[in-house]
């Protein structure tokens, strides 16, 4: 049984500014660090972003990681670019995060489910306060329909829920996930079935109707040209929030594979139809490359938990990514496992990626 201690093994050194150079670094580090017991140093870190260091919801991360797994923390602050973290025991327990910002509740939620997933022998509840839809994050309609499909292939069941929404500037978004204990899987797949329908939510919260309806009205008339021979339901929602904001999210649903969702998310002054070409284009892209089995957000996001299966998982992506790249060596600095990830061979083939 590992000691309640913070751990004194050598430290895994991190470099934030390698390849995608952003905050997934640190976020795939906490996790393993916990899993693993392994403590960890990352330095430079999110230098490739517009303000690089730690930010709202990093901290929020790291802290709950930290209470989570009894760790020493040096370096937890707003702006710190470097930071060490020794974990001693994990101890799962319900919780509840408030970011305090808009910053992304899902990226604080898929830090920490794993460790409270693969570490307790009860189903944990976590409750996340912040933004539901920030660009550059999963946001809630993504991880519902999409990572919470994918996991349920690899045998870990979550389910979630947002009772509200949260937009920048003013987030007070919650985002709920319950989550069974469970280990994952492995998975193969390296086809994609036939497409069945394109399922969408318009949504808004305290803006005109007009702002939902114009964003369901052009995905609906861009996907009529693109020809898809395939139902297209979109429908319109009115989320509560405290704040103001608008989103649409478009789910290409494939026999066999798990719906892949693509979101636009709305701005001051961004017309509702470019917000709604920001997901059909996403969208359409994937279409574009038919073997692809899993859609390039959920390509790098899936890699951890298949990193931690006992087996060998092999699955096509529609796009190989920064994203996927530096996960891959963020994993590898703390896991002994081989992992390939093959660039694709032309425009509308797939990548793959081979976890050994
Ligand atoms: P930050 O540095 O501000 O934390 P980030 O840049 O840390 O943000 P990244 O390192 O860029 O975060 O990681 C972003 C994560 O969000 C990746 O796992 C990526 O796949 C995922 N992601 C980005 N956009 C979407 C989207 N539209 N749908 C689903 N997942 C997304």
């Amino acid at each position: 049984m590992s000691s309640t201690r913070p751990s004194s093994e050598p430290l895994v050194t991190l470099d934030g500014s390698r390849g995608e150079g952003g905050g997934q670094i640190l976020r795939t580090a906490l996790t393993l660090s916990l899993l693993t017991g392994r403590p960890f140093r990352v330095s430079k870190i999110r230098a490739n972003r517009d303000k690089p260091g730690l930010r709202p919801q990093h901290k929020a991360a790291v802290d709950a990681a930290a209470m989570l797994g009894r760790a020493e923390v040096l370096g937890c602050e707003v702006g710190s670019r470097d930071l060490v973290f020794r974990p001693g025991r994990v101890e799962p327990r319900d919780l509840t995060i408030d970011i305090g910002t808009a910053g992304a509740t899902g990226m604080v939620l898929q830090t920490l489910h794993l460790p409270l997933a693969m570490r307790s022998e009860t189903a944990r509840r976590l409750t996340l306060i912040g933004g539901t839809f920030n660009p550059k994050a999963p946001p809630f309609p993504f991880l519902d329909r999409t990572w919470r499909a994918h996991l349920a292939n690899l045998g870990l069941p979550v389910a979630l829920a947002m009772p509200a929404a949260g937009f920048y500037p003013r987030g007070g978004g919650r985002l709920e996930a319950w989550i069974e204990p469970a280990s994952p899987k492995p998975w193969v797949r390296t086809t994609r079935g036939d497409l069945t329908r394109v399922r969408g939510v318009a949504g808004s919260a305290n803006l005109p109707d007009h702002v939902a309806e114009r964003m369901r009205d052009r995905a609906l008339a861009r996907l009529a040209d693109a020809g898809l021979n395939v139902d297209v339901d979109i429908e319109t929602a009115a989320w509560p929030s405290i704040g103001q904001g608008a989103a649409i999210s478009l789910a290409a649903e494939h026999a066999g594979t798990p719906p892949a969702t693509f979101v636009g998310v709305g701005e001051r002054g961004k017309p509702a139809e470019r917000v709604a070409d920001e997901a059909v284009d996403e969208l359409l892209g994937f279409l574009g490359v038919p073997d692809a089995a899993v859609d390039h957000h959920s390509a790098d996001q899936i890699l951890l938990p298949l990193a931690l299966a006992e087996g060998r998982s092999i699955y096509t992506v529609s796009a190989v990514t920064e994203h996927l790249r530096t996960n891959a060596l963020t994993i590898r600095a703390f896991l002994d496992r081989p992992i390939e990830v093959e660039e694709p061979l032309a425009e509308d083939q797939p990548g793959r990626v081979v976890v050994g």
